[in-house]
């Protein structure tokens, strides 16, 4: 069952690393706005939805901070533990929806409310997002290439869990691999309006 990835600290420990790694080769790229140096600048973050003993790194949003006088600006790095704003994991929220989608029937919301602890409102705004705001992105249209014709713009993000995780030799991989593929589209779930 994907729904016991998410009780894995393994899971989030390795999401973790991968933002680690997304972080310093931002860095190394530079502030966007002035090519001044770039220093970390982490905060802390009160995630839900991931095991009840995660490590505490695993809270931790990857941030850095142009060193330059006068610009001083923030840049957030691309990340697979967080989608944007929003207060759950990004895994919980690509498994909730790809569980929705892909069992048969449809995981009911009630059932999914309550084993993630998840609220009706918080559910229909990522129901929105993914149904209207995300398949329209322009960040989208240049994902979609990367990946099979055979990934509609219909039950996203789903399908794309479903064909990573055939990619893959286990479905932790493809959760993953959905994970950094989806971590690319950073800039606009930021822009959202769905920050929960
Ligand atoms: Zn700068």
């Amino acid at each position: 069952m994907i729904t016991e990835l998410l009780q894995k600290s393994s899971l989030f420990t390795l999401l973790h690393r991968i933002d680690i790694d997304l972080a310093n080769q931002c860095r190394l790229k530079g502030c966007p706005f002035c090519d001044g140096p770039l220093h970390q600048a982490n905060y802390e973050r009160k995630p839900r939805g991931g095991p009840e003993t995660l490590p505490h790194d695993c809270s931790v949003r990857q941030s850095l901070c142009c060193g330059r006088e006068g610009c001083r600006r923030r840049c957030l790095p691309a990340s697979c533990l967080f989608m944007g704003r929003r207060v759950y994991f990004g895994a919980v929220v690509l498994v909730v929806m790809a569980l929705m989608q892909n069992r048969p029937g449809g995981a009911s919301a009630a059932e999914l409310k309550t084993m993630f602890g998840i609220s009706e409102k918080t559910l229909i705004r990522w129901i929105t997002y993914f149904q209207e705001e995300f398949p329209l992105s322009t960040t989208w249209q240049q994902l979609r290439g990367r990946v099979h014709s055979s990934v509609s713009n219909n039950h996203l993000p789903g399908n794309l869990l479903t064909y990573f995780t055939h990619n893959c030799k286990s479905a932790e991989g493809g959760l993953v691999d959905c994970l950094c593929f989806l971590a690319s589209d950073f800039p606009t779930l930021r822009s959202s309006r769905l920050m929960e």
